[in-house]
C-alpha cells in the first residue's frame, strides 16, 4: 500500500445500529500488520469500546478530518477466523440485525471487553498419558532411553492421564515429560472422568446402508437428513461417522436441543472416543466458555459437544457438523440476533464445504420439504436397534366420558394392569402448576394476570396463583374480585393436580413429577437416575421429560391431553404437538419390552390425528404440507415478522403503517404484508406488542425487500422512539 494514501479501518462495533464504522489506524501500525477478525479498542463518544476489523479499504463516506484514530491492536493473530467472518456477513446479511451484535456475538464474551487476551485464562486441565510410540520404547529393548525417561513411561504406563500434580508428586521431572512429549512418547488430553473406551457394536442392516451413503459423501458439502425413529440407532451413526472423520485429523461439532441432554450424551461421546471432547453450553462460566472456545480454535478439542451457541465455536479443522433432534424449536434464538441453529449450521458447512447431517425421528416440515425438492439427501432408519419394539399408539375418546380429575377409567384401567406387571408408566401434560385457571362459581370471573393478557395458574406449595408468562406471583384471592362470591373453582388440570389424583388411585405406586416447578439445575439428573433405579413408578411430566432420556421400563405413556396443539392459534401447533406426541410415545418400550400409547383426545375423528396414528409421522407431514401450501405458509412462502413494543398502542400502530406504506412505496417484487395486527398476546408482562408480518413465495424477494425496507426506517424518527425487532423465518408467532 502507498503511504501517500490514506486507509481506513472498518469495524463493527457493540452498537444497535445496523452499519459499519470507520476509523484511521493506530498510530504505528502498518496495513500489513493488521488481519480482518482482529479486535481493536476504539474511542466511541465519551465511552472506549472493542470492535472487530472487518476490512481495510481507502474509501470513506466520512471526511477525514473527521474520522479518530483507533487506539491499538488487540492482539497479533486475529481471534476470529476468515470462515467466523464470513459466516458473520452472511448472518448480517441474512438476519438484517447489527453488524456489531452479530460479530461481538461470535466471542464469547471475555473477548468482548476491553482487555488483552491473557493466555493464562485457559483453564482446562491438561493430562499425560503414554502414546503408543511411547508403549512400544518400553518393550523395545534397544531404545535409547535413559533410566529416568524410562521410570516416566513405566510410571504412565501403569497411571494413566495423570495431571502435572500427580507427576510432581511422584517425584518425576516435568522437564524429562516435557520433552518425552515433544518425542512423541506422551501426549496431553483434556481431563475428562477416564473411562474404558469401548468397542463399537457392529453395524445392523439397515444402519450399514445408512452408513455407507453417508460415507461416500463425507469430502463435501452435503445435507444430510437422517429420518430415524427413537431408538433406531441414529446415535450410533453419529458415532461412526465422527470415528472416521478423527481419523482424517479433523474435527466435529454436535448440536443437541437441551442442556438436559447434555450430560447423557457426553457420557456416551466419552465412552466411545479417547480424543478430547468439550462440551459448551449455556451454564458454563465465562472462563470454561473461553477455555472451551481456545481449545477447539487450536484443535485441542476433537468433539465439541454443545447446544445453540456452541453453533459459533471457531474450529481450525471442522470436518462435520451433526444437529441431533433438528426439528427442535430451541434451535432457534428467541432475542436479539434471531438465528436458527440448524439453519445457520447448514450455512456454516457450506462455506466450509464439508457435510452435515441433520437426524430426528420428527423432521420439520421444512427440512422434509427441502428433502422433496431435492435440496437435502435423504436417508433413513425405520427399525429399531435390538429386539426393541414400536410402541403400539391409539386413540381414546374422552367426548361423553366422565374423567377422574382429567384421566379417563379406561386409561386408569390401563395404568393399573402396566403397574401391576411391574412395569413403570409415563404421563405426559403439558402444563405445571395445579390447575391453569380459577374461576368464580357465581359470575365466571377469572383470575387473570394485571401485567399479561394471561390466566393465572394455581400452584400448591405455596399455595398462590402464578403468571407463567411474566412470572409474577398473586396471593389465592379468597373471594371472587367481581362479585365476592366465596366458592373460586380451581378450572382444568396441571401436573400437580395429576400428582394428587394418582397418589389416590395407585397409593401403593410412588411417582415422580418433573417439570420445571419440581426440576432445578442439577435435580433432572438426580430425579433421571430415581427413575432408573425403579423408585418411582409412575413419572408425570412435561416437555421436560420428553426428550431424549430413555426408559427402558416405561411400558405404557398416556398423554392426558393430545388436542391442546392441535387447536391451537399457531399454524405450527399441529406439527409441534405431532412431534411432541411421537417424541413422548418413543419414550416407551426401548428395551425388551413392548409399550403402548395412549392418547387421550376429545376429536378422535381429527384427520390429522387419525393420519398420525394410523398412519404415522410421514402422512401427517403430507396432509400438513398440502395445508401449509393451500394457506400460503412455510415452507412454501417465507415469513419475516416486525414485532412493535411499547405501553402505548397509538405509536406502535403509526409506525407499524409507516413501515407498511413505505412497504408499498418500495414494493416491487409482491410482497404480502398483514398487518399491524395486535400479537397473539397482546399484552405481556405490562407491554403492548403489535406486529406486522411480511410473506412471500420468494425468498430472495423478501430479502431484498427487506434490505430495502430497513434503510428506510434507520431513517424514521419514530424508529428511535419505539422498541422494535424483525425476526426473519419466524417459528413463534406471538
Ligand atoms: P437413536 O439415537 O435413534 O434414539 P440409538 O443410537 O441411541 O438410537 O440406539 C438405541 C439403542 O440401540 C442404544 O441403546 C444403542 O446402544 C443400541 N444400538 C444402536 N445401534 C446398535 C447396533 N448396531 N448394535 C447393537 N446395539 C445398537
Ligand atoms: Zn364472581
Ligand atoms: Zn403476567
Amino acid at each position: 500500500m502507498s503511504m501517500q494514501k490514506p486507509w481506513f479501518l472498518r469495524l463493527a462495533l457493540p452498537t444497535p445500529l445496523r452499519r459499519y464504522f470507520d476509523y484511521l489506524p493506530p498510530k504505528n501500525i502498518e496495513p500489513d500488520q493488521l488481519q480482518l477478525g482482529m479486535r481493536i479498542k476504539v474511542p466511541f463518544g465519551k465511552r472506549t469500546l472493542v470492535g472487530i476489523l472487518i476490512q481495510l479499504h481507502h474509501q470513506s463516506e466520512i471526511p477525514l478530518e473527521k474520522l479518530k484514530p483507533a487506539y491499538q491492536v488487540l492482539e497479533s493473530e486475529p481471534l476470529l477466523t476468515p470462515e467466523l467472518l464470513k459466516l458473520g456477513l452472511w448472518l448480517v446479511d441474512y438476519y438484517h440485525h447489527a453488524p456489531g451484535d452479530i460479530f461481538l456475538s461470535l466471542l464469547p464474551t471475555l473477548l468482548r471487553q476491553v482487555e488483552e487476551l491473557k493466555t493464562n485464562q485457559r483453564q482446562s486441565q491438561q493430562c499425560y498419558r503414554l502414546t503408543q510410540v511411547g508403549e512400544s520404547q518400553i518393550a523395545e529393548t534397544s531404545s535409547s532411553l535413559t533410566q529416568k525417561q524410562r521410570d516416566i513411561l513405566l510410571w504412565l504406563q501403569q497411571n494413566a492421564d495423570v495431571s502435572s500434580k500427580a507427576i510432581q508428586h511422584a517425584q518425576l521431572s516435568m522437564n524429562i515429560v516435557k520433552r518425552l512429549q515433544k518425542q512423541g512418547y506422551i501426549e496431553t488430553i483434556t481431563l475428562q472422568t477416564s473411562v474404558v473406551i469401548e468397542t463399537p457394536p457392529t453395524l445392523m442392516p439397515e444402519q450399514e446402508v445408512v452408513m455407507k451413503q453417508i460415507k461416500d459423501d463425507l469430502n463435501k458439502f452435503a445435507t444430510w437428513v437422517l429420518d430415524g425413529i427413537t431408538g433406531s440407532g441414529k446415535t450410533e451413526i453419529y458415532l461412526q461417522l465422527i470415528r472416521l472423520v478423527l481419523n482424517e485429523q479433523k474435527q466435529v461439532l454436535v448440536l443437541i436441543p437441551e442442556i438436559g441432554l447434555t450430560p447423557q450424551m457426553v457420557s456416551r461421546f466419552q465412552q466411545r472416543f479417547k480424543e478430547p471432547i468439550v462440551v459448551i453450553h449455556s451454564g458454563l462460566s465465562p472462563k470454561e466458555r473461553l477455555a472451551a472456545w481456545l481449545d477447539a480454535r487450536h484443535h485441542k478439542a476433537c468433539i465439541v459437544l454443545g447446544t445453540r451457541s456452541a453453533l459459533f465455536t471457531p474450529f481450525s479443522d471442522l470436518g462435520l457438523i451433526i444437529v441431533d433432534e433438528a426439528h427442535d424449536s430451541s434451535f432457534k434464538q428467541q432475542d436479539h440476533l434471531r438465528y436458527h441453529a440448524r439453519d445457520v449450521a447448514i450455512k456454516r458447512a457450506q462455506l466450509l464445504n464439508i457435510p452435515i447431517v441433520l437426524g430426528s425421528a420428527t423432521h420439520s416440515l421444512e427440512t422434509l420439504y427441502a428433502v422433496k425438492q431435492r435440496r437435502f439427501r435423504y436417508t433413513r432408519l425405520t427399525t429399531r436397534a435390538g429386539l426393541a419394539q414400536l410402541p403400539s399408539i391409539s386413540l381414546l375418546s374422552i367426548r361423553d366420558t366422565r374423567l377422574h380429575e382429567g384421566l379417563a377409567p379406561k386409561l386408569i384401567d390401563a395404568m393399573g394392569k402396566h403397574l401391576a406387571a411391574g412395569n413403570q408408566v409415563l404421563l405426559f401434560l403439558n402444563r405445571r402448576g395445579f390447575a391453569p385457571s380459577l374461576m368464580c362459581h357465581q359470575c365466571a370471573w377469572i383470575a387473570h394476570c394485571k401485567h399479561c393478557d394471561a390466566k393465572l395458574t394455581l400452584h400448591l406449595d405455596p399455595r398462590q396463583l402464578r403468571c407463567h408468562h411474566c412470572d409474577r406471583i398473586y396471593p389465592e384471592p379468597k373471594s371472587c374480585l367481581s362479585c365476592h362470591g366465596r366458592q373460586l373453582i380451581p378450572l382444568g388440570l396441571g401436573t400437580v393436580r395429576i400428582e394428587q389424583a394418582l397418589a389416590d388411585i395407585f397409593p401403593h405406586h410412588p411417582s415422580i413429577r418433573i417439570d420445571r416447578d419440581s426440576i432445578r439445575g442439577k435435580a433432572l439428573e438426580t430425579a433421571i437416575s430415581h427413575i432408573h433405579q425403579g423408585k418411582a413408578h409412575i413419572l408425570i411430566g412435561t416437555q421436560m421429560l420428553a426428550k431424549g432420556h430413555h426408559f427402558p421400563n416405561v411400558t405404557l405413556v398416556g398423554i392426558v391431553d393430545g388436542d391442546s396443539g392441535f387447536f391451537s392459534s399457531d399454524f405450527r401447533g399441529a406439527e409441534r404437538m405431532a412431534q411432541t406426541l411421537l417424541q413422548v410415545a418413543g419414550r416407551a418400550g426401548r428395551a425388551q419390552k413392548p409399550g403402548e400409547v395412549i392418547i387421550q383426545t376429545r376429536h378422535p375423528e381429527h384427520p390429522l390425528l387419525q393420519a398420525l396414528v394410523n398412519e404415522g409421522y410421514h402422512a401427517f407431514v403430507k396432509m400438513t404440507l398440502t395445508e401449509r401450501e393451500q394457506a400460503a405458509l412455510p415452507p412454501f412462502h417465507s415469513l419475516a415478522l416486525i414485532r412493535a413494543e411499547g405501553t402505548q398502542e397509538a405509536p406502535l400502530h403509526d409506525f407499524l403503517n409507516q413501515l407498511k406504506a413505505i412497504g408499498i412505496k418500495i414494493n416491487r417484487h409482491a410482497i404480502d404484508m398483514l398487518g399491524p395486527i395486535p400479537a397473539p398476546m397482546t399484552r405481556k408482562a405490562g407491554k403492548l406488542q403489535f406486529q406486522l408480518l411480511l410473506s412471500s413465495p420468494k425468498r430472495s424477494a423478501l430479502q431484498q425487500f427487506l434490505h430495502d425496507l430497513l434503510a428506510e426506517i434507520e431513517q424514521l424518527p419514530s424508529a428511535k422512539r419505539i422498541r422494535w425487532s424483525l425476526d426473519v423465518d419466524p417459528i413463534d408467532m406471538c
